[in-house]
């Protein structure tokens, strides 16, 4: 009999959203009439900008002719989009990092799960908490997690670095030696950043112990203040125990589009092996490309007028973020990120836990969020805002939480 991978049967549910979704319908049920402001799940609203539509709409007419169709790609993304993203990316920012070095995909989620593929599954994994369930989920189905300790809201077998108001959202080193270390700057949920000099530790921690740091940068783009490095190599050392993922999801709302893509250097070796030839022989295998009409349109994103217009779109997002902020701050609340990052980690009220904040906001203010406690332990005691809806709407939720701590 076929045996199935027993470490899904670990895997607790994905009690999360399933359990907002479920508050949530329970409420509107009961309360047909309230008008529910959704600041929970971090998806786009605004549309596809139109340099992204007519490049979409070109590479259209491309398949619709014998001399211009294109059939497979290159299993490492098109020339045009890999150059366009060095340039703009990395050199632009005093980085030295090759076309071919940068590995096209369907977003940054894939290859931050399946980037496990490369890599023993005796390593020791380290992650923040609170943290993006997906770098521990896709550990724990390859059997790097261990098992998962209900009470202690913990897999067994990773390493948990607190990121709290405490430690200024910035992981400590770890006690003992980890292999594999997930960072995520801009981060969600918290939408804080790490400075060059945080990441600095890390990196020479890193190379120090032959370790492997994983960047997820998916939310570059929104970086404003000067001094915040937007990748891990403009860190000195990172080229040598860094691979980082990059997203056009939230950076010109590909999120349905699906396209991103992930950098890992030559220099990267480990085992005598290079990293960058094996991601290469990996996707060479088990992925076909990302789909020519989604690369040209992520390629216009690199156009002058297509930069221009993805801004004005960050730009209505920033703006929904800096109200969300205010807002929260001038109804009494201690918040972070929102800065540099779509997110806002607000601080519930003192003795008030994620859950119960939520159901708060749910029921006095038909405001939807994100509890903390869902991003694991230490993601108790906050709850996570999305600036990615409507304007009008976040100006709105804005007044209510105001009139409901008056
Ligand atoms: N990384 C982080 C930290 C995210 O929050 C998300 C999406 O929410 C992703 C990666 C996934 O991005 P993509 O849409 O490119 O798969």
């Amino acid at each position: 009999m076929a045996k199935v991978n027993p470490n899904y049967q670990k895997l607790p549910g994905s009690y999360l959203f399933s359990e907002i979704a479920r508050r949530t319908a329970a409420y509107s049920e009961a309360h047909p009439e309230a008008k529910l402001i959704k600041m929970g799940i971090g998806d786009v609203t605004r549309p596809l900008v139109p340099a992204v539509i007519e490049a979409m709409h070109a590479a259209v007419e491309d398949m619709a002719k014998a001399e211009t169709f294109h059939g497979y790609g290159p299993e490492q993304g098109y020339d045009f989009l890999r150059s366009a993203i060095a340039k703009r990316d990395f050199h632009a920012r005093g980085v030295d990092i090759a076309d071919d070095e940068i590995f096209i995909s369907d977003g940054a989620k894939s290859d931050c799960g399946n980037i496990g593929d490369i890599l023993d599954v005796d390593n020791v994994v380290a992650v923040c908490d609170p943290v993006y369930p997906v770098y521990v989920d896709s550990n724990a189905m390859a059997g790097r997690a261990g098992d998962y300790d209900e009470a202690a809201e913990r897999w067994t077998n990773i390493t948990y670095m607190p990121t709290t108001a405490e430690n200024g959202f910035c992981p400590a080193l770890p006690e003992g030696k980890v292999d594999v270390i997930y960072l995520c700057s801009p981060n969600n949920p918290t939408g804080t950043v790490l400075t060059a000099d945080q990441l600095k530790v890390w990196v020479d921690y890193a190379n120090a112990n032959g370790s492997i740091i994983m960047f997820d940068a998916a939310y570059e783009r929104f970086i404003v203040e000067e001094g915040v490095p937007h990748s891990i190599y403009e860190v000195e050392g990172a080229k040598t125990c860094a691979i980082e993922f990059r997203s056009f999801s939230k950076t010109a709302g590909f999120t349905g589009a699906r396209c991103g893509y992930t950098v890992v250097p030559k220099e990267l070796v480990r085992d005598g092996q290079s990293l960058n030839a094996m991601w290469n022989r990996r996707q060479c295998t088990k992925f076909n490309g990302a789909s020519y009409i989604i690369q040209r349109g992520a390629a216009a994103i690199y156009t002058e007028e297509g930069e221009r217009q993805i801004e004005e779109t960050l730009a209505y997002y920033r703006n929904n973020a800096r109200v969300i902020k205010e807002g929260l701050e001038a109804a009494g609340f201690t918040v972070y990120g929102a800065v540099n990052s779509p997110y806002v980690w607000c601080k519930t009220p003192e003795g008030v836990g994620s859950w119960e904040f939520f159901d708060k906001l749910l029921t006095e203010a038909n405001i939807i969020t994100t509890p903390g406690a869902g991003f694991g332990p230490s993601g108790e005691g906050y709850v996570r805002l999305t600036a990615f809806g409507d304007a009008d709407a976040t100006v709105e939720a804005m007044d209510r939480i105001k009139k409901l701590m008056a």
